[in-house]
């Protein structure tokens, strides 16, 4: 498959895929870039208090926030790319797959 997945998540805690019409067991999708660390765990800060995200460990350094919505796992943090890019990472995990 070397197209990028386009999630759509139903009510029955399972991830489609829109374009392949594919179940996801798990999802990840790059929502931003931004240029240093710093900027990147405000933002990661900035969606984990706008979405009541929860802290559950971090990953390269960078928090990872969670939360629960229709029986879909929400997780969001950050990757280091270059020293100039950084990603800020969504994370679906579906709890109807195994
Ligand atoms: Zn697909």
């Amino acid at each position: 498959m070397s197209h990028e997945h386009e999630p759509l998540v139903g009510l029955n805690g399972l991830i489609k895929c829109k374009t392949c019409g594919n179940i996801l067991p798990s999802v990840e999708m790059t929502i931003s870039h931004v240029s240093s660390a710093y900027r990147a765990r405000k933002v990661l800060e900035n969606i984990a208090s706008a979405g009541k995200y929860t802290i559950i460990g971090f990953h390269e350094d960078f928090p990872v926030y969670s939360k629960n919505k229709n029986g879909i796992t929400e997780e969001i943090t950050a990757s280091k790319i270059t020293i100039r890019d950084y990603r800020i990472i969504k994370r679906l995990i579906s709890e109807g797959a195994e």
